[in-house]
Parts: C-alpha cells; structure tokens; sequence
C-alpha cells in the first residue's frame, strides 16, 4: 500500500505515521527526518535546505523531489507512506508524474487536522529524541527520565524550528503553500480527512480504519 500523509506541522503525522508503518510493514519515509539526516551528514542536498529548515521556509522542491524518488526506489517495494512529502502542488505534480514513470500509485491520500491552538502547544512542548527520532511531549507524554529517551536512552532536545517565532512562520507557510493540497486531494480515489485533535490512540485507531 502507498500512502500520503499530510497536515499542519504538529498535527501527529510523524507519530501516527511511524506507528502505522510499523504495524503494516510499509516504509516509512519522513521528509523532515531525510533532510536532517542529510544536514547532519553534511551531503550537498543537506547544505542546501539547511537554512530553509531553520528559517521554517520550505526546501526548494528540487531538492526534496529527488530525495523521495531516491527513498521510494530504494526503500519502497513493499509499499510506503510519505510524510511531509508533498508539501505544495508543484511538489503534488511532481509525485504524480515521478510514480507514473515507474508503474506506481497511491492508494491513499489522508488529510490530518486539528485546531491551530492545539498544534502551537503540541510543538512548543515537542521534545525529540536525537538517536532514534521518537517524538515525546513536556506535559501530554514526557519521557520516563528527564531528557533521556524512553525507547534507546539517547538525548532528548528542541528543534531549532520548535522555537515560537519559527513555528508561528511554519504555520502561515502551511496555510499558504501546503493547505492548497486538499483542493489538489480532495476529489481525488483514495482522499480520506481524519480528525487528529484527540487523544493519540483514538487517532491511530481513525487511521488504521482509513487505511484499512
Ligand atoms: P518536518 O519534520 O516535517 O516538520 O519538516 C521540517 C522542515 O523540513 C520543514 O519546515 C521544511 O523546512 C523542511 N521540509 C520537510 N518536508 C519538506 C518538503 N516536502 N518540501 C520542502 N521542505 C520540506
């Protein structure tokens, strides 16, 4: 199965995403993770988005389009789930034209949401786990000791783009660039909204059954 998932910043598409590859299998290709992963190694890809991340800009969609090609020939056989990728209709065009050329579809196309008040708490007490990327929360789901990860015991931080003046530019790049996606979604095989404002488990159960 090839999904897309996409949605505000904050909204769970990275939490709820990972545990849905998990349990079915697919890959889980995260275009937040990939470029950091590239920044920290230093690749040329990395040396181009890195400001773009940190000013909460969008990377140029080059760079990103060729990226995710990479990540689903190599990484997607057995289906996938891209999260973060598209982020505008440029970048739509591009995956529909990208998995064409290689005999492939998606299956599902689901639209996360919740309130903006909702997102702006969740991210501003997003706490990270530098090792394996598990996302954890000061106040809804801290870890079990201070600053440790719960899952492999690596170092908990703060995005540089979790601080409040990045995050209020995230979202209004959200409304502008990446919201349009739901016009380019919505009547499209596949295009399921899945309300993402409550509880973590009732969410995933929500997305289990779009996917079903
Ligand atoms: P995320 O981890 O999904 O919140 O993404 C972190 C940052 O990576 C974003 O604020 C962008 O700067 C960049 N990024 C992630 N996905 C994309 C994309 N599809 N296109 C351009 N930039 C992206």
């Amino acid at each position: 199965m090839n999904i897309v998932l996409f949605g505000p910043p904050g909204v769970g598409k990275g939490t709820q995403g990972a545990r849905l590859a998990r349990e079915t299998g697919i890959a889980h290709l995260a275009m937040g993770d990939i470029l950091r992963a590239a920044v920290r190694e230093g690749t040329e890809a990395g040396r181009k988005a890195r400001e773009y991340m940190d000013a909460g800009q969008l990377a140029p969609d080059d760079v990103v389009v060729e990226m995710i090609e990479d990540r689903i020939l190599r990484d997607g056989a057995n289906g996938f789930l891209l999260d973060g990728f598209p982020r505008n209709v440029a970048q739509a065009e591009a995956l529909d034209a990208m998995l064409a050329r290689h005999g492939l579809k998606l299956d599902r196309v689901v639209f996360m949401d919740a309130p903006e008040a909702e997102l702006i708490e969740r991210l501003a007490g997003r706490l990270v786990c530098r090792a394996c990327g598990l996302s954890f929360h000061r106040h809804y789901s801290p870890p079990r000791e201070e600053g440790v990860c719960d899952a492999c015991g690596g170092e908990l931080y703060q995005r540089e783009d979790d601080r409040e003046e990045v995050i209020a530019q995230r979202l209004a790049v959200y409304r502008e660039q990446t919201a349009p996606l739901l016009e380019f979604y919505r009547n499209k095989p596949g295009f399921v909204r899945l309300d993402a404002a409550g509880e973590m488990d009732e969410v995933y159960a929500a997305l289990r059954e779009a996917v079903r």
